[in-house]
């Protein structure tokens, strides 16, 4: 195993489409392998393939003894919604509110190519959401609350201070 290097915004893979895992061979496997290693190296919760420069749909999600390895996953229901301070290992040092589903359930392929479904509640439902979104493109600073994203904007522009 090894400890693969962390792809930061403005890196240009992060906006690119990750594409349909077709074999699961030794390759793949060797690719969860590093990105567990990397994931815990960083103390993140989850990682997605293209975080490490690898456009391959795939993602993990670990959190406590709860340990999630998706391969082409989709997302098959949520409910619910909850809103909480989120970060990203491709974002250091950043954390905003965003609004997830409290409850998600997906639908993937494990590192063998067998089909499973799995419920995620809270943080694991946030997480599959989050790593979800890397694999179209999308970092979760797109998805700040409206609020917040106001309050910055306005920051931005210095009109809090005229107020
Ligand atoms: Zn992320």
């Amino acid at each position: 195993m090894a400890i693969r290097e962390i792809r930061k915004i403005g890196d240009p893979i992060l906006s690119k489409t990750s594409k349909q895992v077709n074999k699961f061979d030794e390759k793949l496997h060797i690719l969860l392998d590093d990105m567990h290693e990397t994931l815990k190296e960083n103390d993140g919760v989850g990682l997605a393939a293209v975080q490490v420069g690898i456009l391959k749909r795939v993602f993990i999600v670990v959190f406590e003894d709860d340990v999630t390895e998706a391969v082409n996953p989709e997302i098959i229901s949520a409910e619910g919604e909850q809103t909480a301070k989120e970060g990203c290992l491709s974002v250091p040092g950043e954390w905003y509110d965003v609004m997830r589903p409290e409850k998600v359930t997906i639908r993937a392929y494990d590192r063998y190519g067998n089909e499973f479904t799995k419920t995620g509640e809270g943080i694991v439902a946030r997480a599959f959401c989050h790593e979800y979104d890397h694999l179209d493109g999308i970092l979760f600073v797109e998805k700040k609350t409206e609020a917040e994203a106001e309050t910055i904007a306005a920051e931005e522009l210095g009109k809090i201070d005229e107020e």
